[in-house]
């Protein structure tokens, strides 16, 4: 099975010294045309004494099968292998090993650069170098490169002039191809993109794959920051072009986040969150660009991990309180209900905003529990005021519905059981959902505001104008009213084609038979211009900002006056 290369003459004057490097040159025989001083120190053999020794006697004979077949791999196509094995040490002992292997077919000889896992092995586990090698690309997984990286931690510690960076590097929009293509065709993508990696960076830096579509890079003794971006337009260039998979043109684009070594990093854990975190954002900003990590996003990120901690324990400890904002009826400028909008008195950071809270709430799924709870105290509250008021018509509360609640298989049960339970007629509770929200998931959130409808209860289409609802849904929407979006209305009297949108709008709502609310109002001049418009409410500061319920309480007993 031993490949049969040309044999060549060995290296002239290869015994070199290069020190704190694991290299070696072996031939197509296996014997070492060349080996670096720093084995001696880390095998314990002496030198002359592994200069005799061919490349297969270095491991532990158990892969040595698996090391042949390997490099019988190598050819023009793929120059370039990794994988692990474990070296013997003199003492008897194993290290565990990872190779990078170049063949040069000119010379018939093969260039091996090694780095330590760290890990010291016995001599009969047999399994454990696989455990730090990602089966799918070969690259190192993510507990190698962990160690990898702690490992050039404490040296940068003791050379301060030694610079690193880390590159956190996720493939955009990854699960698409893995949806659309299949997942065999997901897997040929990652091996692809890491042939890109691996191909790009020196032999000294390490790429290895973490986990499903996220890779990273560890590169050392860089300059500082300019020399990874170097290294990430390489990067780039070679995904410009697409990558055949299986007869398919499949592009793709990478985000990456950037993490340069400074003394605020003393864990490799911490430098490669904050490196996730950049990374994070790159994508958050369309994907294909790269996010340099700073304190500022570290602050935020310790903040946003913080809230997420409180966030679970926060309903129990009865933090939250819920808000009322009175929604006027323009043509009498009279109280026609109230929106219901949650607020968290968080015990030392203050009074957090549902703008802050909200999406991670969603993110983590609280968003349930707590809508459920905002639901309820709605209800109770709305049902409580129906004795005070002294309208015409009875008061509406509308309840804000995120889009995992109304995903939820529970909505319509918890629904049905919050109007029993307060005694609240579903004809006066409104439940709001943004354009966006609904956009998600167009064809279940249908079915389901069907459903809503049916049990009388009404329907608001919230942030109107800011999401991408198309014209043609817009009919097909189980909705009863279009919530404007404020950042309209805020311009209304200053800027002509803001005034002609709310107006498109209030004539479209009009001929589909629904009505419209107009956010955010602030000015007398805003609220008139909505009037002449014909459109039916308006809530915002010019009459409340949202209050308590005991401060809602005196409004409806005093008027808005
Ligand atoms: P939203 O549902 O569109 O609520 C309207 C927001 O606009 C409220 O902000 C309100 O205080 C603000 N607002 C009303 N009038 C004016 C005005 O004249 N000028 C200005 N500048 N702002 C005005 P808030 O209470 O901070 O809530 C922000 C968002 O958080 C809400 O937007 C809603 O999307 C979400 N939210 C609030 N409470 C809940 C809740 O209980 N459940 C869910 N799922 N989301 C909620
Ligand atoms: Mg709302
Ligand atoms: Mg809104």
């Amino acid at each position: 099975m031993y490949r049969n290369r040309p044999d060549t003459t060995p290296l002239e004057s290869s015994f070199f010294k290069l020190p704190d490097t694991l290299l070696l040159v072996f031939g197509p025989d296996w014997s070492l045309r060349m080996i670096s001083e720093a084995w001696s120190a880390t095998l314990g053999y002496p030198l002359d004494e592994l200069r005799q020794r061919s490349f297969l006697d270095l491991l532990h004979e158990d892969d040595r099968d698996a090391m042949v077949e390997r490099l019988a791999t190598l050819n023009s196509d793929t120059p370039t292998l990794r994988f692990s094995t474990r070296c013997r040490r003199q003492d008897g002992s194993y290290l565990g090993v990872v190779w990078n292997v170049s063949y040069d077919p000119d010379n018939g000889l093969n260039y091996a650069s090694a780095h330590e896992t760290a890990i010291n092995l016995s001599g009969n586990d047999a399994q454990l170098p696989d455990r730090f090698i990602d089966r799918l690309t070969g690259l190192p997984n993510r507990s190698l490169f962990l160690d990898r990286l702690e490992h050039t931690l404490r040296r940068s510690e003791r050379r301060k002039d030694l610079q690193f960076a880390v590159l956190y590097c996720g493939i955009d929009r990854f699960k698409v191809v893995n949806h659309s293509l299949g997942h065999r065709m997901g897997d040929l993508l990652l091996m692809s993109v890491a042939d890109v990696l691996r191909g790009i960076i020196r032999p000294t830096d390490m790429a290895a794959r973490l986990a499903g579509d996220e890779f990273a890079l560890l590169l050392e003794d860089i300059r500082d920051v300019s020399a990874t971006l170097l290294v990430l337009n390489r990067i780039q260039e070679k995904l410009v072009l697409p990558f055949s998979l299986d007869g398919h043109e499949v592009f793709t684009t990478v985000s990456f986040g950037i993490v340069v070594s400074s003394p605020a990093h003393h864990s490799a854990d911490a430098m490669l969150r904050d490196a996730n975190i950049s990374m994070m954002r790159a994508k958050a900003q369309g994907g294909g660009s790269y996010v340099v990590f700073n304190q500022e996003m570290h602050d935020l990120a310790v903040r946003r991990l913080e809230l997420e901690l409180d966030l679970r324990h926060a309903l129990e400890r009865e933090e939250f309180q819920a808000y009322y904002q009175p929604i006027v009826s323009l043509a009498d400028r009279t109280l026609s209900g109230f929106e219901a909008l949650v607020r968290w008195r968080h015990p030392t950071k203050g009074l957090i905003s549902p703008t802050e809270f909200i999406p991670v709430a969603e993110e983590i799924g609280f968003i349930v529990p707590l809508g459920r709870w905002m639901l309820r105290e709605a209800c109770r509250q709305a049902h409580e005021w129906q004795q005070l008021s002294t309208g015409a018509a009875p008061l509406t509360v509308s309840v804000n519905l995120s889009a995992r609640q109304l995903l939820h298989p529970d909505l319509i049960a918890d629904v049905a059981a919050a109007l029993a339970d307060t005694g609240l007629p579903p004809t006066l509770l409104k439940l709001e959902i943004t354009e966006s929200a609904m956009m998600a998931n167009a064809e279940q959130a249908i079915a389901l505001l069907e459903r809503l409808r049916e049990m009388k209860i009404r329907l608001l289409l919230d942030d109107f104008g800011t999401g991408y609802s198309s014209l043609s849904y817009l009919h097909r929407l189980p909705i009863d009213t279009l919530k404007v979006d404020r950042s309209f209305i805020m311009h209304l009297h200053e800027k002509q084609d803001a005034r002609h949108f709310v107006e498109t709008i209030v004539h479209l709502a009009h001929k589909l038979g629904r009505d419209v609310i107009c956010e955010g109002v602030e000015l007398e001049e805003q609220a008139a211009i909505l009037t002449a418009m014909g459109a039916e409410y308006c809530q915002g500061f010019l009459y409340s900002r949202p209050v308590a319920a005991n401060e809602a309480e005196m409004l409806i007993l005093t008027g808005l006056d």
